[in-house]
C-alpha cells in the first residue's frame, strides 16, 4: 500500500496524554531532529519522518500502556529489525549530544534507563 504514508500523522503533532509517553516521545523527537539535521542536512527528510511515524505508532500501541517499562527494557520486541537499527543509530549518534542541546530531556531519559541498552 504506497498510500499509507497519506494516512499518518504527521509526528510533530502526536500527543500522548501519558506523561510518561509524552517524554519519551519528546526525547525521540529531540534526537531525531538533531541525527537528522546533522547526518542528512537540513529539515527532517522523508526517510526521518518516516521512523518517527513509525515509533510514535509503537508507543501507541505498546501493549503495556501506561505500566510501560521504557522501550530498551521492554521484554517484547516490537520494533521491527531495520527501524530497531535505524533508532539505534539515531539514539548513538544524538544521544550525547542531546546532553548539549537538551540538558533537561536528556536527563529524565538517562533516569529512564534507555541508554543502558542502546
Ligand atoms: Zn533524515
Amino acid at each position: 500500500m504506497s498510500s499509507i504514508a497519506h494516512c499518518i500523522t504527521p509526528p510533530t503533532t502526536t500527543q500522548f496524554t501519558n506523561r510518561r509517553l509524552a517524554r519519551e516521545w519528546k526525547t525521540v523527537e529531540a534526537m531525531v531532529h538533531i541525527y537528522c539535521r546533522d547526518q542528512h542536512g537540513g529539515a527532517l527528510c522523508s526517510d526521518c519522518q518516516q521512523l518517527m511515524s513509525y515509533v510514535s505508532l509503537r508507543l501507541e500501541r505498546c501493549r503495556f500502556g501506561q505500566d510501560k517499562p521504557t522501550c530498551a527494557k521492554c521484554p517484547v520486541h516490537c520494533y521491527q529489525r531495520e527501524r530497531r537499527n535505524q533508532i539505534k543509530a539515531v539514539m548513538r549518534y544524538a544521544g550525547p549530544r542531546m546532553l548539549w542541546e537538551r540538558p533537561w530531556l536528556s536527563l529524565c531519559h538517562l533516569l529512564d534507563g534507555w541508554f543502558r541498552r542502546v
